[in-house]
């Protein structure tokens, strides 16, 4: 094994996932930390993607988890460990970034590592520390209203230094642009300057490949998936990896299909509008009927398999920022999201026992959900959809399908494309 990553939701594992098989790497996603007695399976592969759901957990427990995750990867075999969020750097100011990076970093008896979420193709670009979705600061995107994390300072610098206990420095663009000799010079005197931490700018994706390879022989990457890009090449160019070639189209098991759509994020709202208009048969769920207990996952089902077989059904709780934000207050933000989240947890496997074997599930903690319900230990990597978003077919485990959509991701046709790669 080359890369042993540990991503903190299941929809970022997926995407790393995809980039690392993509460049070439045999790559195997786990969903949970894994087992000491499953070293050797996980060390016949170049890549292994832990998935926690560690995003919003308690610092100390997102500390724990990730620490336990890097032991068996390291045992297994890793040269190198990458500590994966999102692009958009969802998190609070009591963690969980800096924590568990600082943890890793201890771990490894390594003083230093490079922050960048940058993924240039999704739109996330980071110039002078501050992020950007598109052509709008963070702090002014709708990720302003995430119902779990609302980010609402685009300053990345600021943001991770509130979590962080050890200094948080910079490498500006006027660096990461001189190439990959010049990156790694301004790396090493951010960690003479005493930075643990260090954002790095990031336009396009000529920056990330230089600063992927920028990062080799780092013990520990961290950032979003786009970084990943220039990570296989270091190994390539070692001797180290022979690329595999990637696949077209899943060998999916046979069965019906299924949408699950926890997302909220404007990109999920716009794909559940296209798939109305498409006609798709849909339910949609009230977050207040839901808590009042007024939904259950048994009617849903039944509707569900009242639909035409040959056609998708869609079944969503996304909403507006308004409704979210009195559906929060009346309810709290936690318990809403909790309640949304068992419903689908619930819900995914009502409709795998009875057929419903292709699932595309919107948003990571949606995702995370309804992949532990599934009980699927292991998901090998597909072919892509969108950037970030692969089909999967569960490794171990219930036979199925997954597409596991972070809710920024896709395109506004995606719940109606998807399906095309599967044969
Ligand atoms: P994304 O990838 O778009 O961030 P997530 O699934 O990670 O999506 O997060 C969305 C959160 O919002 C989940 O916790 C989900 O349960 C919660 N949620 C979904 N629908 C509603 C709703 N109608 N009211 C309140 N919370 C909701």
């Amino acid at each position: 094994m080359l890369l042993g990553a540990i991503a903190d939701d299941l929809t970022g594992a997926t995407d790393l996932a995809l980039m690392l098989s993509r460049g070439g790497m045999r790559t195997i996603q786990v969903i949970g930390v894994p087992r000491a007695e499953d070293v050797h399976v996980l060390s016949q592969h170049d890549a292994v993607v832990v998935a926690l759901k560690s995003r919003t957990a308690p610092p100390q427990q997102a500390v724990t988890q990730s620490l336990a995750s890097a032991d068996v990867l390291r045992e297994a075999g890793a040269h190198q460990l990458f500590f994966k969020y999102c692009s958009t750097f969802d998190s609070t100011d009591n963690g969980n970034i800096g924590p568990v990076t600082e943890a890793l970093l201890a771990f490894l008896q390594t003083s230093m590592t490079l922050a960048c979420p940058a993924f240039p193709a999704n739109g996330r670009s980071v110039y002078q520390g501050h992020l950007f979705v598109g052509d709008t600061p963070l702090a002014e995107s709708p990720m302003r209203n995430h119902p779990l994390t609302p980010m609402r300072d685009s300053n990345l610098v600021r943001v991770l230094q509130r979590q962080s206990e050890g200094s948080v420095g910079l490498v500006s663009y006027t660096s990461i642009d001189a190439g990959p000799v010049v990156i790694r010079k301004a790396l090493m005197e951010a960690a003479a300057a005493g930075h643990l931490q260090v954002i790095v700018d990031a336009l396009s994706d000529r920056h990330l490949l230089d600063i992927g390879q920028a990062a080799d022989g780092m013990p520990l990457i961290t950032g979003g998936s786009g970084v990943a890009m220039g990570l296989p090449a270091n190994f390539i160019r070692a001797g180290l990896l022979h690329p595999a070639k990637p696949s077209s189209k899943l060998d999916a098991p046979r069965g019906r299909r299924a949408i699950l759509s926890g997302s909220c994020s404007e990109a999920t709202r716009a794909q559940i509008g296209a798939a109305l208009e498409a006609g798709v048969p849909a339910r949609e769920i009230d977050a207040n009927a839901l808590i009042a207990g007024n939904v259950r996952a048994e009617d849903l089902r039944d509707w569900a398999l009242k639909q035409d077989s040959n056609r998708p059904v869609l079944i969503y709780s996304s909403a507006n920022p308004k409704i979210i934000a009195e559906v929060q207050e009346r309810h709290g933000r936690a318990e809403a999201g909790e309640a949304v989240e068992a419903l689908f947890a619930k819900l995914g496997a009502m409709l795998a026992d009875a057929g419903f074997t292709r699932l595309l599930v919107a948003g990571g903690e949606t995702s995370g959900a309804v992949v532990q319900s599934l009980n699927v230990p292991g998901l090998a990597i597909g072919p892509e959809i969108d950037p970030g978003v692969p089909w999967t077919r569960s490794s171990g485990g219930r036979d199925v399908a997954l597409a596991l959509k972070s809710g920024n991701f896709g395109a506004r046709d995606f719940f109606l494309k998807a399906w095309g790669l599967l044969q």
